[in-house]
Formats: structure tokens, sequence, C-alpha cells
């Protein structure tokens, strides 16, 4: 039996909802870190977890980090997160997550009123999204309203190198830099192609050889190299990519670069290693605010008068400011990036009540 207090993950949440529903299977949880800036926003994972504590858990540490997310990147919404638990057999979940399944959660979506915006995360697929949002107001990120998120997560992270750049060099030029993009997927291989424009070398590595293919078809001069090498690379930016947890400390010890800045989620294995990169004199731009094009996107349906590709440019623009905000500060206060990055959030979310 869990005692829900006796997690430290708890204490900070202003809601936790647990849903179940006998009659579809429908079991997890809803978790509402702080609205403090505005309703709760964050994705629905279907997943398989060993028990409810495990799922809560994951539902309450990835709330937490949108609520940072969205106050480091000044969305004025809060952080929240809904997991569900899968069957542990994956070929079952495609007819365990039905419509009648998927209807059920949407009924307990409409409870929270407005309080709470959800969409894709992994194990929701488009098709899920769609019946959600037949049955729910409370859905984002329809590809029909904004598109897929994938591009504006690459953008971020392009004006993010940007900024890095401008802050190691005294110039945002890729001429002549050369960048190892570690996953060629979705963002990678988009970002690939906006850093190529602007002249910068690329070296990529994946472990699917249909991505690695891709690249090669679309990216003139580009370098491939085994993925478990790709981080040893002597490159002016390093940018993860693919997985979280990507930065260990042996990883870190062995990076020949003098920027990591890249879209993968939860890229430090601990917070420890953002003060070895700190360290090492590495320049690490915090995953949340590199990434947050993605997020910048599929929340901008919920702003007056609706959706407005221009405004979601502008904001992702600015995510260049902050960029500079946090690498000059971390510079000043002889402090790595994330602790930076943390403080300006909890800053915002902590003292605004709108
Ligand atoms: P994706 O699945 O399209 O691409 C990830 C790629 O990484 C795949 O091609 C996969 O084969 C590769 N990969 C996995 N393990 C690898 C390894 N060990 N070495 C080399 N390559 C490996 O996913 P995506 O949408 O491009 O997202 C990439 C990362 O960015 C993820 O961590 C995701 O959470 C994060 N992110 C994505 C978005 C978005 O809008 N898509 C937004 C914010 C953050």
């Amino acid at each position: 039996m869990i005692k829900i207090t006796d997690l430290p993950e708890y204490a900070a949440h202003e809601a936790v909802l647990r849903i179940e529903d006998k009659e579809t299977g429908l079991r997890g949880f809803i978790a509402i870190h702080n609205t403090n800036r505005g309703p709760a926003v964050g994705g629905t994972r279907f997943w398989y977890y060993k028990n409810e504590e495990e799922a809560l858990k994951d539902a309450l540490r990835l709330s937490r980090a949108m609520t940072y997310k969205c106050a480091a990147t000044d969305l004025p919404y809060g952080g929240g997160k809904a997991v569900l638990m899968a069957p542990k057999d994956q070929a079952a979940s495609h007819t365990f997550k039905n419509e009648k399944y998927l209807q059920s959660y949407a009924r307990r979506l409409e409870l929270l009123d407005g309080h709470f915006f959800t969409g894709e995360d992994v194990g929701m697929d488009e098709k899920d999204i769609g019946v959600l949002a037949r049955n729910s107001s409370s859905i984002i990120g329809r590809p029909t309203i904004g598109g897929l998120p994938s591009p504006y997560a690459a953008s971020s992270v392009f004006e993010s190198m940007r900024a890095a750049l401008t802050h190691a060099y005294g110039s945002d030029s890729f001429v002549g830099r050369t960048v190892a993009i570690k996953g060629l997927g979705n963002v990678g291989l988009e970002l690939a192609q906006m850093l190529t424009k602007e002249g910068a070398e690329i070296i990529g590595a994946d472990v699917n050889p249909e991505k690695v293919a891709a690249a090669q078809r679309l990216l003139l001069n580009c370098k491939i190299v085994p993925s478990h090498l790709i981080h040893k690379q002597k490159v002016d930016i390093y940018s993860p990519c693919a997985l979280g947890g990507d930065l260990t400390a042996t990883v870190i010890a062995s990076l020949q670069c003098s920027i990591v800045c890249g879209s993968a989620n939860n890229q430090l294995a601990t917070p420890k290693d953002a003060s070895r990169l700190f360290a090492r004199g590495i320049l690490y731009v915090p995953d949340y605010v590199a990434n947050a094009g993605g997020l910048i996107t599929v929340v901008d349906e919920l702003q007056s008068g609706g959706y407005d590709k221009k405004r979601v440019e502008r904001n992702i623009m600015q995510i260049r400011e902050t960029v500079l905000h946090i690498l000059s500060e971390s510079k000043k206060k002889k402090v790595s990036e994330s602790i930076i990055a943390d403080a300006l959030a909890e800053r915002r979310f902590l003292t605004t009540h709108q």
C-alpha cells in the first residue's frame, strides 16, 4: 500500500487524481504540480508500470518538470501530467486502449474543468488524440491545428545553439562549425537540415539504419559514425537528440566539444552531471529550455484567438534571449546552467499568481 504523502515528489503538488474504471480497465494518475501561472499542461503517457507506486512517481516527476519548462520559457501555464497504466504485453496495448477506454479517460479529464490540458506523449498516437479530442475539451496539440511539434522543437534547439555560439565565440555563425547529432529522428534530422543550410558540418549517428539512410539521402556531406562513438567526436557542439540519460559521468569525461545542446528530454543522468559539465568548462543549454519549441507550438491554441504561427515563431526566437541570460548568469555566479535555469523558473512560478 502506497503512503502517498511519504513520497518526496508529492509534497509540492497542488493535486493528484487517481483514476480507475473497472469496465474499461482504465487506471492511472493525473498530477497537477503548480497552476500559479495558469492551467496545467502536460502530455498523457500510456506505459507499462509494475505497480501504482511506479506510475504515480512517474506522473509526479513529469508534472513537476512541466512546471519548470513552462516557467523557464515564460509560458502562462503550469505543469501537469497524466499516466495511464498499460498492460505488460505490448501487443495487447492496442486493443486495450480502445475507443471506450479513451472515452472513459476523456470523461475524467472533463472533471478537471479546464485546469489541465493534455495531448500526445509516449504510447499515445494521433488516432488516440483524435478520439480524446472528440470527447473532451482539454486536448491540445492536434496536428490538424499546429502541425507536428518536431520542427518547432528543432527550431528552438537551433536558436539555443545560436545563443550558445554567441556566448562562447562572440558570433552566432555556423560556418566552419561542426555539430555531432545523436539521434537522427524527427527532431535530429530536421535540426541537421537547418544547420547544414547555415553552413555547419554534421556528424550523425542513429541506431536505426533507416534513419541513417534518410540522413545520408537528405544531407550533403553528413559523416556517419557508430552511436557509441558520437559523443567522442571533436566538434563545436554535441547535440543529444535520441533518448534521455545520455550525459553520464563517463560520457561527460570523454566529450570533445565546447557546447552541449540538444532536444532529448532529461539528458543529464543525474543532477550532479550538470556540475560535471560546468567543471569541464563545457556550456550546457538545459534540455527543457532548448527543446521548448515543441511545447510552445502545442499550447499556443489555448491563447485567445487560437493558434497563431507567427506568435509561436516569436516565442521560439525569445528562447535565444533566455539562453543568453542563463549562460551569462552561470558564468557570473560560477554555478551550472541547470541551477540558473531552475532558479529562473522557480522565481516565476513561486511568485506569480495570475
Ligand atoms: P524520434 O523517435 O523520432 O527520434 C529519436 C531517434 O533516436 C530515433 O531515430 C532512434 O533510432 C534514435 N536513437 C535511439 N537510441 C539511440 C542511440 N543510443 N544512439 C543513436 N540514436 C538513437 O524522436 P524525436 O521526436 O526526434 O525526439 C527526440 C528527442 O527529443 C526525444 O528525447 C524527445 O523526447 C525529445 N523531444 C521531442 C520533441 C518533439 O516535438 N518531437 C519535443 C521536445 C523534446
